[in-house]
């Protein structure tokens, strides 16, 4: 099966338009402003899994599923080959609870998509670069060649990355203190949509001498995301009258004891 082909006049080529057009330094700044304070609410991870019922990611090609279950699905990928790790599946259950920016009224350009540099030129690599290559001032093919504003190894933390929900998770994990989950779990998080790093090879000048571990995280994580999107449904879920995907009982037992040793307490959103 081939993965992530993005097709012209389609959903995915809007968002991508979209956030072409709107993401900036500035549209960052902005949007980090407005959610660092975590004043949307004392939600639990259950409590915003069961929030993403409802929710497929309109950038995706490969995925039809609501993205709870695509959670649990990642999980138990990582589970069956690395059954000890548990930081390693929760990631995978809870790599994309970013997405309930969706509930708080964001436009899916804010949410989702690969993401990419912003103050530095564009790759070409990048997924409808098209669209990308004369978006705003801050990524446009003039603008201040390849390094941009940055300097060269500057460490991929230090970059203005486009906003979406990599870095609004980022935020939850790293504002609330009353939980246990570790800084390399939370930086896998942090750069899973950023294809044009992990995946094409782009930007690596940018890198320090630790985050070619850190790289190496994230395309170990990447492979769960990627591969996990709808095969093994049936092991994971049973279909109710309704048509609704229910996570098998075994199963959503399992990660509530994980999310009770990990996050015992609700988290601020
Ligand atoms: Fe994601
Ligand atoms: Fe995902």
């Amino acid at each position: 099966m081939i993965l992530r082909k993005f097709e012209e006049n389609s959903f995915q080529c809007n968002v991508y338009k979209e956030m072409y057009a709107k993401q900036s330094l500035e549209f960052r700044k902005t949007m980090i402003e407005k959610y660092s304070n975590l004043n949307n609410g004392t939600y639990s991870i259950k409590e915003v899994l069961k929030l993403l019922d409802n929710f497929v990611d309109p950038s995706d090609p490969d995925v039809s599923l609501p993205n709870s279950i695509h959670a649990y699905q990642t999980a138990e990928r990582i589970r069956k080959t690395y059954p000890n790790d548990h930081q390693l599946q929760l990631c995978g259950l809870i790599h994309d609870l970013g997405k309930i920016l969706y509930k708080f009224g964001e436009p899916s350009c804010a949410i989702v998509g690969d993401t990419f540099v912003l103050g530095c030129k564009i790759p070409d690599s990048v997924v409808y670069y098209e669209y990308a290559v004369n978006c705003t001032a801050d990524c446009s093919a003039d603008y201040a060649g390849e390094l941009g504003i940055y300097k060269k190894n500057c460490g991929v933390e230090n970059l203005n990355i486009s906003f979406g929900h990599d870095e609004y998770m980022y935020m939850v994990l790293k504002n609330n203190k009353n939980h246990n989950f570790e800084d390399k779990y939370k930086n896998m998080i942090r750069f899973h949509s950023f294809y044009p790093w992990h995946s094409n090879g782009e930007y690596q000048f940018f890198n320090s001498i630790e985050d070619e571990f850190l790289l190496e995280d994230v395309k170990l994580f990447n492979k769960f995301d990627l591969y996990s999107k709808e095969d093994d449904l049936e092991m994971l879920c049973t279909v109710d009258v309704d048509g609704n995907y229910v996570i098998r009982e075994e199963i959503e037992e399992y990660y509530d004891n994980l999310i009770f040793e990990y996050f015992p307490e609700k988290l601020r959103w």
